[in-house]
């Protein structure tokens, strides 16, 4: 008798930097593009953030599709341009046997079809969204949960400039988090105004303890680790987290595996192998447990075995 395989997850990162592009020798080995990660299970493919790093991912799924329809699912965390620019360069978009839908939420003051359309307004690209030959449905989230196939899709606000979302993926065989862009709670983005300063802590208590309800066991959480921690102190309300912050984030919620992703701009290579070593001592001191990396353009990361999908009952 044939044996059942397990399942397997398997993550892909096409982008992993913040911000805007940075390629060139000094980045060679986490990569330049921004921010894009393809994650595959169970037949489905999600594509998470449209940064410059979805111009290879449309490249590699042609060449593997061939004459056959691609289908995806393409989450957008938010509109900043670094999580949407590479759009209008992403060729599966242009042939028409390919289904592809975009999801996310409205923005602040534009409608999640206009972030959708912006990267091909006219005058600044000559071919406008409505053009491309593809199956595009642009779908608008109001739910905070939505089911793939047998993939569910949760997600969460968190604290960045505007509307930002985290996503978290539950496949059969574990649990992703897509955080890209978060700033700690120690500083509060939204909502802040509308909290008098007596209420601050406990709103920012709150907010925190939400975050790593939503967080908790993941099998993978990527993460904004922007800055190191002296960095972030001339940095405070600009929308991304440090290395101490990411850390402390991914073992309260038990995460098994920390990603360390949106490098900054200015970091190259080296730099953001020494913030890799600083997260390592962080979780030594804490004498904890914590995989930890930095994610790599181009490397591909697989969770294997059979796990319950489901999200735990807090959440429901
Ligand atoms: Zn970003
Ligand atoms: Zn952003």
């Amino acid at each position: 008798m044939a044996e059942v395989a397990a399942p397997s997850t398997r993550i892909k990162f096409w982008g992993t930097r913040g911000s805007i592009s940075v390629p060139g020798p000094a980045t060679l080995r986490y990569g330049g593009n921004t921010a894009c990660v393809e994650l595959r299970a169970d037949d489905e493919i999600v594509v998470l953030d449209a940064g410059s790093g979805i111009r290879a991912l449309g490249a590699a799924l042609e060449e593997e599709f061939g004459a056959q329809p691609i289908k995806l699912s393409l989450f957008i965390t938010h509109a900043h341009w670094d999580h949407i620019q590479g759009l209008p360069f992403f060729q599966p978009a242009y042939d028409q046997k390919n289904e592809i839908r975009i999801l996310g939420f409205d923005g602040a003051g534009a409608t999640f079809r206009q972030i959708v359309a912006e990267p091909m307004k006219a005058p600044f690209f000559p071919i406008a969204m409505r053009e491309l030959s593809s199956k595009i449905a642009i779908k608008k989230l109001t739910d905070m949960e939505c089911s793939l196939g047998k993939l569910r899709v949760k997600a969460k606000f968190v604290n960045h400039p505007g509307i930002c979302a985290g996503y978290r993926i539950f496949t059969p065989a574990g649990s992703v988090a897509f955080v890209p862009d978060h700033e700690p709670y120690e500083f509060f983005l939204h909502a802040a105004k509308e909290n008098r300063p007596a209420d601050e802590e406990i709103a920012r208590a709150e907010e925190r303890s939400a975050l790593v309800r939503f967080l908790e066991g993941s099998d993978i959480l990527i993460l904004d680790a922007q800055y190191t921690d002296e960095e972030y102190k001339s940095r405070v309300g600009w929308g991304h987290g440090s290395i101490s912050t990411a850390i402390s984030l991914a073992l309260d919620a038990h995460v098994e595996k920390l990603l360390l992703f949106h490098h900054d701009p200015a970091h190259d290579d080296a730099m953001v192998d020494a913030m890799l070593a600083q997260a390592e001592r962080l979780v030594q001191q804490n004498d904890r447990k914590l995989q930890l990396a930095a994610a790599r353009e181009g490397e591909e990361l697989i969770l294997a075995g059979q796990k319950q999908i489901g999200i735990p009952s807090a959440h429901l």
